[in-house]
C-alpha cells in the first residue's frame, strides 16, 4: 500500500529534531508572552474563501475540499491564520487581556509535489491581535529570527515591503493593471490570468520573461498613504532597535489577500527555489473581514519541514537503561518499574530470545548509556553486572544499592 502522493511518513530516526524545533520554537515563543492555541485541522469551506481571498492561489486551485455527509462544504485547513481569527471571534477572545497566540500543527495544500513542498505540511505560527504600535511588527521578526538562531539555523536573510492599505492599494493596483495590460502579451499564462483579478501576484512570478517585465513596474512607495507610509518607517526603525538586518524588497507581496502595510519573508540560499522559511506579516482587516469587531492584527508562520531540514542532524534519542534480560523476565520487570517511576532514565527490557553478545551490539547500536545485566546468578544473590557503555567498565552491585544511586543521581 502506498503513501499519498505529496505526504510523507516522519519516522522515528528524525523525530529528535522535531522535537527539537518543537519545544526549543515554544520556549522561545513563550518568552514573549504568548500562549497556544488549538483550532479544528477541518473547517466550514467559507472561512477560507473569505479569510484568505476568493482570487488567491491557494483558494483557486489548492484546498482539499469536499462535501461531508450532510452535504456541508469543509476544507482541510490550508494555512493557520483564518482558523485563529475565527476562534478568537467565535470564543470573544477579545474578552481576555493577552492577545498573543502560537499554534503549531498540520496544513494542507493540493500542490504539485516537489522537493521541499508537500501537501500536508507542519507550520508554527504565532498571531498578535489588538495591537497597531508598529513596534510588536519588529518584535515578531526579531522572535521569529531568535527562534532560527537557538536552531542554529544560519545562512538566512530577511526581505521587508509595505504593502499598503485598503485606502491606498486600489490605486496602486488600478496603476499596475495598466502597467502589465500594455506588456500582456510577455507575460505567461497564469499571469495574463492574474491580470484581471490580482496583479499584485504578477510581481513576485518566478517566470523569467515575468520578472523582466516587473522589474520596470510601478512601485507601491510611490502610491502608499501617510498612515502606511509612518507604520512602515517606524517598523524600519524598531528593526534597527532590535538589531535586525533586512533588504527591502518592492516586489514581496505575499501570496494572501490579507495582508496590511507591513510584510516580510525570512530566506535561505540552502535550500533552492523553496527558499522562504518564514513569512508572514500585518492584517489589520481581516478580523473585520470575517465578522468581529475591527482590531488590528499580525502574525507569521514557519515552514517545520523546511526548518528540520535546515537544523543539524541531532543525536540519535539514546535509551538510559538497556536491561540485557537472560531469561529472567520477572527480575527484570522488577528493575523496570523502580528505574521508571523513580528515575527520569528512558528503560528498555530485552524480552527477544538473545545471546548476551548479541544484546551487547543491540545496546549499542540504540545508544544506551548503561546496560544491566540480569541472569540467573544475579537474581538469585539480588545483584546486577552494570556496564557503562561510555567508558566500558563493568561492575556487579547488590540491587538495591544500584538502585538507590540510580535514583540520586537523577534528583
Ligand atoms: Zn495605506
Ligand atoms: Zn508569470
Amino acid at each position: 500500500m502506498d503513501i499519498l502522493r505529496g505526504f510523507k511518513d516522519i519516522l522515528p530516526q528524525d523525530m529528535a529534531k522535531w522535537h527539537k524545533l518543537e519545544s526549543t520554537a515554544r520556549d522561545v515563543i513563550e518568552s514573549f508572552g504568548f500562549k497556544e492555541i488549538r483550532t479544528p485541522i477541518l473547517e466550514k469551506t467559507a472561512l477560507f474563501k473569505r479569510g484568505v481571498g476568493e482570487e488567491t492561489d491557494i483558494v483557486e486551485k489548492e484546498m482539499y475540499t469536499f462535501l461531508d455527509k450532510s452535504d456541508e462544504s469543509v476544507t482541510l485547513r490550508p494555512e493557520g491564520t483564518a482558523s485563529v481569527v475565527r476562534a478568537y471571534i467565535d470564543n470573544h477572545l477579545e474578552l481576555y487581556p493577552l492577545k498573543k497566540y502560537y499554534y503549531i500543527g498540520n496544513m494542507f495544500r493540493y500542490e504539485r509535489p516537489q522537493k521541499g513542498r508537500l501537501r500536508q505540511f507542519s507550520q508554527i505560527g504565532v498571531e498578535v491581535f489588538g495591537i497597531s504600535n508598529p513596534t510588536i511588527d519588529a518584535e515578531l521578526l526579531y522572535m521569529n529570527l531568535l527562534m532560527l538562531k537557538k536552531l542554529k539555523i544560519d545562512d538566512i536573510r530577511v526581505e521587508i515591503n509595505n504593502i499598503g492599505c485598503e485606502k491606498c492599494r486600489p490605486d496602486y493596483i488600478a496603476e499596475l493593471k495598466n502597467y502589465f495590460s500594455m506588456n500582456k502579451e510577455k507575460l505567461c499564462d497564469d499571469c495574463k490570468r492574474r491580470l484581471d483579478k490580482n496583479p499584485l501576484r504578477i510581481l513576485d512570478c518566478k517566470n523569467s520573461a515575468c520578472r523582466s517585465v516587473a522589474k520596470d513596474a510601478p512601485k507601491i512607495t510611490q502610491f502608499v498613504c501617510n498612515e502606511c507610509s509612518s507604520h512602515y518607517n517606524t517598523v524600519k526603525e524598531r528593526l534597527n532597535t532590535f538589531g535586525v538586518e533586512y533588504t527591502e524588497n518592492p516586489h514581496l507581496v505575499r501570496g494572501l489577500d490579507y495582508y496590511t502595510k507591513f510584510v516580510f519573508e525570512i530566506i535561505t540560499r540552502k535550500l533552492g527555489a523553496q527558499g522562504t522559511v518564514s513569512a508572514g506579516g500585518r492584517y489589520d482587516n481581516l478580523i473585520n473581514q470575517l465578522g468581529g469587531k475591527s482590531s488590528p492584527g499580525i502574525g507569521f508562520a514557519s515552514g517545520c519541514e523546511r526548518l528540520v531540514e535546515l537544523m543539524e542532524e541531532g543525536d540519535l534519542e539514546n535509551i538510559d537503561y538497556y536491561i540485557a534480560n537472560l531469561n529472567e523476565d520477572e527480575y527484570a520487570v522488577k528493575i523496570e518499574q523502580r528505574l521508571i517511576s523513580e528515575t527520569k532514565g528512558r528503560v528498555y527490557v530485552e524480552y527477544e530470545k538473545k545471546s548476551l553478545k548479541s544484546m551487547m551490539k543491540k545496546a549499542d547500536k540504540i545508544k544506551a548509556a548503561f546496560v544491566i545485566i540480569v541472569g540467573e546468578n544475579e537474581r538469585k544473590e539480588n545483584r546486577v553486572i552494570v556496564k557503562d557503555m561510555f567508558n566500558s567498565n563493568q561492575n556487579e552491585y547488590d540491587l538495591e544499592t544500584f538502585l538507590d544511586n540510580e535514583v540520586k543521581r537523577w534528583q
